[in-house]
């Protein structure tokens, strides 16, 4: 029997049963940043039975105006500083360290051992990444992406995927944010995930949410199976480097 009195408050809504499926669950977290430091706080607090993150960067001062978990690990790995930070909160959950960025080498064989994934890097090459691996593998894949005060969230199984919401990288690269617009996304990320482990409720399939916190506007984008998408067409067979590349367009299929 786990622990009924940490979970007391959520059983109410997920019910004895929805909360051994989390117990018994897994979930990876791809980045340990701003989107990711809130998505594993709230999942180690729900009770996700195990949970896998994926961090090449080690923590510093610029990362704490957004990273909170990471307080005081300065100079540490972000997956390592991230476990620290779980084995506090909530010391049932198994936390698999991965002290490296995910790789067009690595992907497939640390994603095949989760049942949902996080994606959350600061980089379209990674989303990609996720997305084309997660297809292959048909794993669900909840994807955030946070500038300035703007974000925006979906959660893609299967088709449409997030190749045919947008098919390859734009050259922009941006890096400022305000740390509360991370921490509020991570948590949707979060929130989903715990949606899909579940079943409570209805997942974010089909359409992007995007909001403008600076002018409170929402923005609904629905999406729908792109018919010259390569991964939900089956064209792709596998993972390749060339493919995550420059502006990330696919150039390999097998
Ligand atoms: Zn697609």
């Amino acid at each position: 029997m786990f622990n009924f009195e940490r979970y007391s408050r959520q059983i109410e809504i997920f019910g004895l049963k929805g909360q051994e499926k989390l117990l018994n669950s897994s979930a990876l977290v791809i980045g340990a940043g701003g989107l990711g430091s809130a998505a594993i706080q709230f999942l180690a607090a729900a009770g996700i039975g195990r949970m896998g993150i994926v961090d090449g960067d080690i923590v510093d001062e610029s990362n704490l105006q957004r990273q909170t978990i990471h307080a005081g690990n300065i100079g540490i790995n972000k997956a390592e500083s991230a476990c620290i930070f779980v084995e506090k909160l909530n010391p049932e959950v198994v936390v698999d360290v991965y002290p490296y960025h995910l790789n067009p080498r690595n992907s497939e064989k640390i994603i095949k051992n989760y049942d949902v994934i996080l994606g959350c890097p600061d980089n379209f090459a990674t989303r990609f990444l996720i997305n084309d691996t997660c297809s292959l593998l048909s794993k669900p894949f909840v994807h955030s992406a946070v500038y300035a005060l703007e974000g925006e969230i979906a959660t893609f199984l299967g088709k449409p995927c997030y190749r045919c919401y947008i098919p390859k990288a734009p050259s922009l690269q941006a890096r400022a944010i305000v740390g509360a617009v991370a921490g509020l996304f991570g948590c949707f990320q979060a929130l989903e995930a715990i949606k899909i482990i579940t079943g409570y409720g209805k997942l974010l399939t089909g359409r992007v949410i995007r909001l403008d916190l600076g002018s409170m506007d929402f923005f609904e984008i629905p999406i729908s199976e792109r018919n010259s998408c390569p991964v939900c067409s089956g064209k792709l067979r596998g993972i390749f480097e060339e493919n995550y590349e420059g502006d990330c367009e696919i150039v390999r299929y097998s």
